[in-house]
């Protein structure tokens, strides 16, 4: 049987990573599998739970970071170390629910698809605001970089060797998973669920936090905010120009002397916006591109179960 690999990042989960492992055994009992927690730099006992569930299983592997890099450098690391002729990414606290599994692994072993995803129909137990940004930032990824992101659509999914082996070739330091995901390509089943609350601990999303994901995976995945720049620039330009003609008449034909320090007052603070907007803008690509020249490394192992050689 196809060996499946369960990619896990873990991050202050000490509570959920004997669950989820118990609630994965009664899931896939009859598969064979391995789990790889990546403990991405918890400041609990994340670690030496997981230690203690891969001394008792063997088919528990994990990987230790020095410190916290993100939960999408830890999916990264996963996938590098993942054996299997099947992949899967999924989170630990239970939101992901297992019993999708065996669809998901149905559809890419026996039917014509490369990756089965999950996809959430409902926000249900979420606030309504964050609902709805939610839903905006889905508009406006996919009208700027036409980009056919689906909206809902999670990490949870389950990839063949071919997909997974694509998604490592993307070495991009700053990493949009959701983007990279459907970057590759490839034939993606769309499986739907409700949205399921933590079994326990707590989120680590905070709206800032959300604001800033947003921005990285428009700039990840687009230029269109520059070439917005140069539109506005020449927008503005040529109706100063125009608007330069009209006084130069009014003044020649009308002797009227222009007036106006509300006007004045309004267009500077505009344009001035409008400049430091773009400045701004450039700035982030510019910050992007400093970061990606540096070639860190994307994550740093201090320990793990598997050969590293
Ligand atoms: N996670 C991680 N590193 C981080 C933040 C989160 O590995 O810096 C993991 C976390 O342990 C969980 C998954 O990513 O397995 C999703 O995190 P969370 O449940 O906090 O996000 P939400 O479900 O609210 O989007
Ligand atoms: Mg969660």
């Amino acid at each position: 049987m196809n060996l499946l690999s369960i990619v896990v990042p873990c991050f202050n989960e000490e509570e959920t990573v004997e669950i989820f492992s118990k609630e994965i055994n009664k899931t896939l009992n009859e598969h064979n599998f391995e789990i790889i927690f990546i403990n991405d730099g918890s400041g609990d006992n994340t670690l030496n739970n997981i230690k203690k569930l891969a001394d008792e299983n063997s088919n528990i592997k994990y990987i230790s970071f020095s410190r916290n890099f993100g939960k999408e450098s830890a999916i990264y690391a996963g996938l590098k170390n993942a054996t299997g002729d099947l992949v899967c990414v999924m989170d630990v606290d239970l939101q992901h629910p297992p019993s999708l599994l065996p669809e998901m692994i149905e559809s890419v072993s026996n039917e014509d698809y490369d990756v089965a995803a999950a996809r959430r129909t409902s926000r249900k137990g979420e606030p309504k605001i964050k609902s709805f940004f939610s839903h905006m930032f889905y508009k406006v990824f996919k009208r700027i970089t036409k980009m056919d992101l689906v909206e809902g659509a999670t990490d949870y999914r389950v990839m063949t060797r071919q997909v997974v082996d694509s998604i490592l070739q993307l070495k991009e330091y700053n990493r949009f998973s959701k983007g990279l995901f459907q970057w590759v390509g490839f034939n993606t089943k769309w499986i739907c669920y409700e949205n399921v609350e933590r079994v326990a601990g707590q989120t680590t999303w905070s709206y800032w936090g959300l604001i800033k994901y947003s921005i990285e995976g428009l700039v990840a995945f687009s230029t269109m905010p520059l070439t917005i720049s140069i539109l506005l620039g020449t927008i503005f330009s040529i109706v100063a120009f125009i608007y330069m003609i009209v006084i130069v008449i009014r003044y020649l034909l009308y002797s009227d002397p222009v007036q106006g320090f509300a006007t004045i007052m309004c267009s500077l603070l505009l344009l001035g916006g409008i400049q430091l907007l773009s400045i701004g803008a450039l700035g982030k690509y510019l910050e992007k591109t400093y970061i990606e020249t540096k070639n860190r490394p994307i994550f740093i192992i201090k320990e793990s179960n598997i050969d590293q050689n």
